[in-house]
C-alpha cells in the first residue's frame, strides 16, 4: 500500500486529481487508488507486488484478457513497420471491411481514437443530415465526455436537461432532452411536443454506465418506431455492447436496425480505437464526400488497427462468448442464491458475463432505481474484494467484465468471496 500511496501523492502534484480519468481516483469508494505494473490474462500485478483477478478489464476493452500472446505479437510486428503515417494503409481497409461484414447496419464506417469521438461524430452527422439540433438521450446512459452528452434530467421533460459539468455553454443543455431509461411513455410525450426538432435519439442498447441495466422487451424496437415517425436518426452507442456479446452488435441480437452505431472498447484490442458508422446515405455526408467535417491525425493508425483486427480474429476463431456467458450465469446464481438465503443486501445483475453487484435487493431498471443503491455498502464490498485479491470497478454505477481469460476457478472463487464478505 505504501507504494500506491507514494505514487498517488506524486501523481497529484502533476496530474489533476492524480488520475487521467476520474473514476480511477476511487472517489466513490474511498482509499488510495491501485497502480498496475503488468497484466496477463485475467490477472494484474500491482506496483506493490500483489496479484489480483481483474474484473474491470480496462472497462471491457480487454475481452481476451491482458497481454494476449497473439495480440502482443500483432502489435510488435506492426510497431516495427511503423505506428502511424497519416497516410492510408491496407490494414484500415481490411478492418473497415471486417466491421461492415459483421455488423448489419454498417455500410460505411469511420475509425476514430475514442468512444467520445465516435459519439461526437454520430451526433454531428445526425444534426447535419436532419438539419435539426435537438438530441434525446436517456438518463444514466454515458456517451463519453462531449459537451452535449454531459447533461442529466432537468426539472421538466420538455425544457431540456441540466449540465453535469461546468465549462459547457448553457444552450447545449437546452438542446439535449433527457428521458428515463425504459420509459416509453415519457419519450412519446416528448416526441409529441418536440418531435420535429429532434435530430437523433441516442441510447446504450444495454446500459453499462449506471451499473448493468437491460432494455425491457420491446423497448429498442419501439425506439426505432418512434425515431422513424418523427424523422430522427436512431443511434445505438455500442462502445461497450459491440462485440461484447457475440461477434457483432447488440442491435443484431435485438433485431433492431439503428441508423448509426458507435463502437469502441472491444474493437481496439486494448489500443485507442473506436468507430462510427451506419447507412451510406448518412455516413457519406461526412467530408470529404460530404460537407460534415470530421478528421483525426491518428485515426485508423495501423498499430491500433493491428490490435483490433487480431482481437476480432481470435474472437471469431475461439468463440469464447458462450463460455463467458456461462461463467457470468454461474457468478450470478451463486451470489443471488446465497444473498437471498442469507438476507444479504445486494444482488448480482448479469448478462452474458457483464455484471454489477447492486447494493439493493430489487432489480434496477433505470437511473432512479440505481440511485437508491447503498453506495457505502458498495464501497465496503469493493475494498473487501480488493483485500481478497479481486479488482472490481471502483464505483457502484459501472459494470464488471468476465473476459475470455477468466477461468471457472477465478469466477467461483470470486462469487464465494462476495457472499462470504
Ligand atoms: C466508454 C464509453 C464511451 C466513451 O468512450 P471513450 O473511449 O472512453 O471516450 C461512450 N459510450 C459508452 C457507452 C461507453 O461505455
Amino acid at each position: 500500500m505504501k507504494t500506491h500511496e507514494s505514487l498517488f501523492k506524486r501523481a497529484c502534484q502533476v496530474i489533476p486529481g492524480g488520475v487521467n480519468s476520474p473514476v480511477r481516483a476511487f472517489n466513490s469508494v474511498g482509499g488510495t487508488p491501485v497502480y498496475v505494473e503488468s497484466g496477463k490474462g485475467a490477472k494484474i500485478r500491482t506496483a506493490d507486488g500483489r496479484t489480483l483477478t481483474d474484473f474491470c478489464c480496462s472497462w471491457g476493452a480487454m475481452i481476451l484478457g491482458h497481454a494476449h500472446d497473439e495480440v502482443v505479437a500483432a502489435i510488435q510486428a506492426q510497431a516495427a513497420l511503423g505506428t502511424t503515417f497519416g497516410i492510408n494503409t491496407a490494414l484500415e481497409v481490411a478492418f473497415a471491411e471486417r466491421l461492415c461484414a459483421l455488423v448489419p447496419c454498417l455500410e460505411r464506417v469511420r475509425l476514430v481514437s475514442s468512444g467520445t469521438e465516435a459519439v461526437m461524430t454520430a451526433l454531428r452527422v445526425a444534426r447535419g443530415v436532419t438539419g435539426r439540433k435537438r438530441i434525446v438521450k436517456f438518463d444514466g446512459c454515458y456517451h463519453g465526455h462531449c459537451d452535449s452528452m454531459l447533461v442529466a434530467a432537468g426539472s421538466g421533460l420538455l425544457t431540456g436537461g441540466t449540465l453535469t459539468s461546468p465549462g459547457i455553454s448553457r444552450h447545449v443543455a437546452s438542446d439535449t432532452f433527457v428521458v428515463p431509461y425504459n420509459d416509453l411513455a415519457a419519450l412519446s410525450e416528448l416526441v409529441r411536443e418536440k418531435g420535429q426538432e429532434i435530430a437523433a435519439i441516442i441510447v446504450e442498447p444495454v446500459v453499462g454506465n449506471m451499473g448493468l441495466v437491460m432494455p425491457e422487451p420491446g423497448f429498442l424496437a419501439k425506439l426505432r418506431h418512434i425515431a422513424d415517425r418523427c424523422g430522427a436518426l436512431l443511434i445505438f452507442d455500442e462502445v461497450i455492447a459491440g462485440f461484447r456479446f457475440g461477434l457483432s452488435s447488440y442491435a443484431k441480437v435485438a433485431g433492431v436496425k439503428p441508423d448509426l452505431i458507435t463502437l469502441g472498447k472491444v474493437i481496439g484490442g486494448g489500443l485507442p480505437l473506436a468507430a462510427v458508422g451506419g447507412a451510406a446515405v448518412f455516413m457519406d455526408e461526412l467530408a470529404p464526400r460530404g460537407k460534415i467535417y470530421q478528421a483525426g491525425t491518428l485515426s485508423g493508425n495501423p498499430l491500433a488497427v493491428a490490435a483490433g483486427l487480431k482481437t476480432l480474429e481470435v474472437l471469431e476463431r475461439e468463440n469464447p462468448y458462450r463460455r463467458m456467458a456461462q461463467l457470468g450465469e454461474r457468478l450470478s446464481v451463486i451470489v443471488n442464491t446465497a444473498a437471498a438465503s442469507k438476507g444479504l443486501p445486494f444482488r448480482c445483475a448479469q448478462y452474458e458475463g457483464v455484471f454489477t453487484l447492486f447494493c439493493r435487493a430489487q432489480p434496477v431498471k433505470n437511473l432512479a432505481d440505481a440511485r437508491t443503491c447503498d453506495t457505502r455498502a458498495y464501497a465496503q464490498l469493493f475494498h473487501s474484494m480488493l483485500n481478497r485479491g479481486f479488482y472490481l470497478p471502483p464505483s457502484q454505477f459501472e459494470v464488471g467484465f468476465i473476459s475470455a481469460a477468466h477461468t471457472q476457478e477465478d469466477v467461483v472463487a470470486f462469487a464465494h468471496a462476495v457472499v462470504g464478505a
